[in-house]
């Protein structure tokens, strides 16, 4: 009898369970309903798939998007699980092909729509399945589109609950990364599950950091200065498609590897994107919210976002597109009060006021989150309703606490206020009062003439919200959640305003920048890193695969460490399982000691590799000098590879300002002969600086041009 762990491994390559799964698991097994609800990347797909190969009989799963049903497909294809799925994409051959190996019961998991489920032609296949091999589980994932609360509702979803009708001895599982109660709730009745064994998972990513930047003035510099020290694949989200096209636009030309991503795009182009982001084909994706939903990308690790958002949900759920993979990875929102009116303006766009209403208190949590200088953790925890203990170490407030000083005087002013006004207003109104305001609606109530109008002056607009902020955590004060926000005591209010309470705030300085953790591997094992990301991404591209689904970056980082010498030492690798172990152990093996043999000290005299050099950050002159090869060599080289589509920084070989120069030539004045090209843009230029900028610019209209057809 093999343990659930034993199977764990051998089929998915994981050592451990993740919190959670086991139990959800064991449910499954014992035929319980259940609802498992877990934040995006929490792991919920084995919650499924691992009972799916331990039952006898299909397990359906109804996805509402083809293209994650896909990936999905993919994903546990490559682990060696018979896995298939039946959509509109198929042709009828493929379909019929499709339901003859179930009915062979070849097939453990089968995706569909929901659509397709409840079709005219769908019935009389699955009456045959449950007569022959039966169903395991019925499995219903992104079950929030059941639920009109939900930010997703499907009506199509509505009619699962026929199934159950069915066949009412198959259990039911729903999921969801959806955390309010009622969505959950309405999921329980529109599934019609029967004291489902619920699983609510914290939703804490405990691997993601959460910080904000004070947004300068020039803000583009500084998104680029932020991104060029991010490692691996990130994605910026920009709140219009004119930022989308106008930062991706610039971030090529400073040699970042960035596409861009919104509703204006044509489905080709963005699909097309979306892929070339998928397959690590681009580092960066500039993208409106409109990217993200059904994006199964497990090693995204970093999302910054360049606008604010319009509500801490919305945030949660863009920033959590980050680190699914539970690797470390970094949330950073871009902050200036200067961005507030245009969301107003928006949401003054909206017909209806009580909406209107809803949308500005979500806003003003949203500044509040971003201008807190307590733990970025425990304000989007609690916006979910999870109590979170004081402090995460995890965030940028958490990291670099900001000392805290008394004022007290000041919060009795402000309560004092408040009472005077009988507790009727918002915070802005007080803090115009204190501040002596001469605004028309102060002099009609007549609210100069109060003994506290004025008695603030000394104090600026930004730090009367900062201790308002903090009276409202400290529980000294609360606001109704109408949308109107009037300012109310608490008990506690009274003991401040007496004098028995000191209070303490954290006032902001300028925040300071993060340095982001650089990877832990040493020198020779980031090289073998490189190359074994290199392996994967060739295997992937001739499998027409995403390269995480070969392996997870963690798995390429313990084979660079750990640098097993035989299939014994390489299955023990997480991540690999027996059947990645007899589709790629040899291959990793085999680069593995090719490189273990180059870094013997015999070797190591050997001239160093192009791409050696290349991570050192030499320019194109000095890779030619130490390798004692002709400079126009190696600059054809560096051509065939960017035709190439590789990874290669062209800023490292040719500087941006010369790289403008040259596009402009290239584009405004339509040229793309090299002759020619030299002669307009005179001595200042190498040959095969221009030729470079012309094989990158080629090689980037191309693929937009296939795009296009
Ligand atoms: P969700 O659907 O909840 O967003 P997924 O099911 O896609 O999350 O899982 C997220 C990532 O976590 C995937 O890359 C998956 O391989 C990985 N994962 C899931 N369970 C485990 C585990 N027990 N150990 C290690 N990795 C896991
Ligand atoms: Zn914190």
């Amino acid at each position: 009898m093999h343990s659930l762990e034993q199977s764990l491994k051998h089929y998915f390559g994981h050592d451990q369970f993740r919190a959670g799964q086991k139990e959800v698991i064991q449910r499954v097994l014992e035929n319980r309903d259940s609802l498992v609800i877990m934040p995006t990347g929490g792991g919920k797909s084995l919650c499924y798939q691992l009972p799916a190969l331990l039952k006898s009989g299909v397990t359906l799963v109804v996805s509402p998007l083809i293209a994650l049903m896909q990936d999905q497909v993919e994903s546990l294809q490559d682990n060696g699980i018979p896995a298939t799925y039946i959509n509109s994409t198929l042709s009828g051959d493929d379909v019929r092909s499709r339901t003859t190996s179930i009915l062979e019961g070849e097939i453990k998991l089968l995706y569909v729509a929901p659509e397709r489920l409840l079709s005219e032609q769908f019935s009389p296949f699955l009456d045959e399945v449950a007569a022959t091999i039966g169903f395991a589980t019925f499995v219903v994932d992104e079950a929030h589109c059941v639920s009109a609360w939900g930010h997703d509702f499907r009506p199509e979803y509505r009619q699962i609950r026929r199934l159950r009708q069915r066949f009412p001895r198959v259990s039911t599982m729903g999921l969801t990364a959806t955390a309010t109660r009622r969505v959950q709730q309405d999921i329980i009745e529109q599934l019609a599950l029967q004291q489902p064994a619920i699983h609510l998972a914290s939703f804490n990513r405990t691997n993601l950091y959460y910080e904000i930047l004070p947004k300068d003035r020039r803000s583009y510099p500084q998104l680029l200065h932020h991104l060029k020290r991010q490692q691996g694949s990130g994605i910026v989200y920009c709140l219009s498609r004119k930022t989308v096209n106008e930062v991706s636009d610039c971030l090529q030309v400073d040699g970042i590897n960035a596409l861009p991503y919104h509703a204006g795009l044509s489905d080709v182009e963005r699909a097309e994107n979306q892929r070339r982001f998928i397959r690590d084909d681009v580092d960066v994706i500039v993208a409106t919210i409109a990217f993200g939903m059904g994006i199964n990308k497990p090693d995204v690790r970093y999302v910054v976002h360049y606008d604010l958002p319009r509500n801490l949900e919305g945030y949660y759920q863009e920033s959590g597109r980050a680190g699914r993979d539970g690797e470390p990875a970094t949330c950073t929102l871009f902050y200036a009060a200067k961005d507030i009116p245009r969301l107003e303006y928006f949401i003054e766009q909206k017909p209806d006021p009580n909406e209107q209403r809803i949308a500005r208190q979500q806003l003003s949590q949203v500044v509040d989150f971003a201008e807190s200088t307590i733990c970025r953790r425990q304000i989007l925890l609690g916006y979910f309703g999870e109590s979170f203990s004081n402090s995460c170490a995890d965030c940028d407030n958490c990291r670099h606490p900001k000392p805290k000083s008394d004022w007290t005087v000041e919060a009795q002013k402000f309560l004092s206020c408040i009472a005077r006004t009988n507790q009727r207003y918002g915070a802005n109104y007080i803090i115009d009062i204190l501040r002596g305001s001469r605004k028309q609606k102060i002099k009609e109530r007549r609210h100069e003439d109060l003994p506290t109008f004025g008695i603030g002056r000394d104090r600026t607009q930004d730090e009367w919200r900062t201790l308002v902020r903090s009276l409202l955590h400290q529980d000294l004060l609360r606001e109704t959640t109408d949308g109107y926000r009037v300012l109310k005591f608490t008990t506690e209010s009274l003991l401040v305003l007496k004098g028995n309470h000191q209070v303490m705030v954290a006032m902001p300085q300028q925040p300071r920048r993060e340095q982001t953790e650089k990877s832990v591997l040493d020198a020779a094992s980031e090289e073998l890193f490189e190359i074994l990301r290199q392996l994967r991404k060739q295997l992937a591209d001739d499998q027409n695969v995403p390269p995480y689904v070969v392996f997870a970056n963690n798995s390429l980082r313990e084979m660079a460490t750990r640098k097993p010498q035989n299939l014994g030492e390489f299955s023990r690798i997480p991540g690999v399982g027996a059947h990645k172990l007899r589709q790629y152990g040899e291959r990793f093996l085999a680069e593995i000691q090719t490189h273990v043999n180059a870094s013997t000290p015999q070797r190591q005299r050997q001239a160093p590799t192009f791409w050696q050099l290349y991570r050192q950050g030499l320019d194109l002159s000095a890779i030619a000098e130490v390798q004692k090869r002709p400079v126009q060599e190696v600059a054809d080289e560096v051509g065939n590879l960017i035709a190439a589509k590789g990874n290669i920084n062209l800023r490292q070989f040719v500087l941006p300002a010369k790289q403008d120069l040259i596009l402009q030539a290239v584009r405004q004045k339509r040229i793309t002969n090299l002759e020619k090209l030299k002669s307009q843009l005179g001595t200042g230029f190498n040959e095969w600086e221009i030729k470079l900028v012309l094989v990158w610019w080629q090689q980037k209209n191309q693929s937009s041009t296939a795009q296009r057809i």
